[in-house]
């Protein structure tokens, strides 16, 4: 393991542990400057001592990369390996047994972090068969939305990947805006062109009920969308839940088959679990997926196969339980 692959698995390991501060920036950093940095002086700086005269290079990552040069699993990586896996309830290890793949996810050409690359291969290695891109529409400016020219881009990069790692697939996808009156941010045409459609509510969460209710039932009743993502769009301890009519909103999500995310993120975990017995009350089917902005954040799934569990979701009702071409018919079927 080289130092460039040794600090990628930090940075990895710090994301899967959700640790997002001081110390993971500082990895970060450091890992751009090594990749940077020609290999050969980055020996002869390890052989010297003077990695710390580098600039973003402190004591702790100087360590780490000359352990690596040497040959040596850094002893700081070995440390986390063991102390940042994420937990896992032996009956929600049924529910991540069951996964095949992840259908909300994002990559650097939104706000993701890494390459569609990288989130493919560490999918591969957590065992999945496939997974959704699903970078943002383009209202989202904050997030570089992409707009119908760089959708078409990403979709002919991803039909290289493909090539490139099959039987693995990566299937097409978008994390589409719910706008204020319930249409999409992008044409029927373009999503059209989409194996699976993730619409999520991004903005004005703070609207009046029924007002909310109406734009999330419009859009859910879209023959394109497939996953209504993270439905209340809770912050746990910073956003309160958006106000709609969940009966309302989960009838339409089972009538108009449109799967009930069950996002994995540990800050949103959503939706909350009296309202996954309610839209399990509905009939209706749910995706459990890690909405990964990073590496690391892949590993998240357990987190809602937990809560799955807890709610007894039936595990038949899980379109990612389903293999590729299961969900491409069940997708094509709404
Ligand atoms: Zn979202
Ligand atoms: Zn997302």
């Amino acid at each position: 393991m080289g130092p460039i692959a040794a600090l990628e698995r930090v940075v990895h390991c710090l994301d899967r542990a959700h640790e997002g501060g001081f110390k993971a920036k500082a990895f970060v950093r450091a890992l751009e400057v090594v990749r940077a940095t020609p290999p050969a002086e980055l020996e002869r700086r390890a052989a010297d001592g003077t990695l710390t005269d580098l600039d973003g290079i402190g004591d702790s990552t100087a360590r780490l990369i000359s352990e690596a040069i040497s040959g040596q699993v850094p002893a700081y990586l070995t440390k986390l390996e063991a102390t940042t896996t994420v937990p896992l309830t032996e009956a929600g290890a049924t529910y991540r047994e069951a996964l095949r793949g992840d259908c909300h996810l994002h990559s650097r050409w939104s706000d993701g972090g890494a390459t569609i690359e990288a989130m493919a291969r560490t999918a591969i290695e957590l065992g999945h068969d496939y997974m959704v891109l699903t970078d943002h529409s383009p209202r989202l400016t904050v997030a570089h939305g992409l707009s119908k020219e760089r959708l078409d881009q990403q979709l002919a990069d991803i039909v290289v990947l493909n090539e490139q790692l099959a039987p693995f697939r990566i299937l097409t996808g978008i994390e589409v805006d719910i706008l204020e009156d319930g249409t999409l941010d992008h044409d029927d045409a373009v999503l059209a062109e989409l194996d699976v459609v993730v619409a999520s509510v991004h903005s004005k969460l703070k609207m009046e009920r029924a007002e909310m209710t109406e734009r999330m039932v419009r859009a859910v009743a879209s023959p394109h969308v497939d996953i209504l993502g993270h439905c209340t769009g809770r912050l746990i301890g910073k956003r309160d839940q958006s106000r709609f009519d969940p009966d309302y909103v989960f009838a339409a999500c089972a009538a108009f088959h449109t799967a009930v995310e069950i996002n994995c993120r540990p800050e949103r975990l959503d939706p909350p679990r009296e309202l996954l017995r309610m839209a399990i009350g509905h009939g209706c089917w749910f995706s459990i997926d890690s909405d990964a902005h990073a590496t690391g954040q892949l590993e998240w799934q357990p987190h809602g196969c937990d809560r799955a569990a807890e709610c007894d979701v039936p595990l038949e009702r899980v379109i990612n339980a389903m293999g590729a071409d299961e969900l491409l018919g069940w997708a094509s079927a709404a």
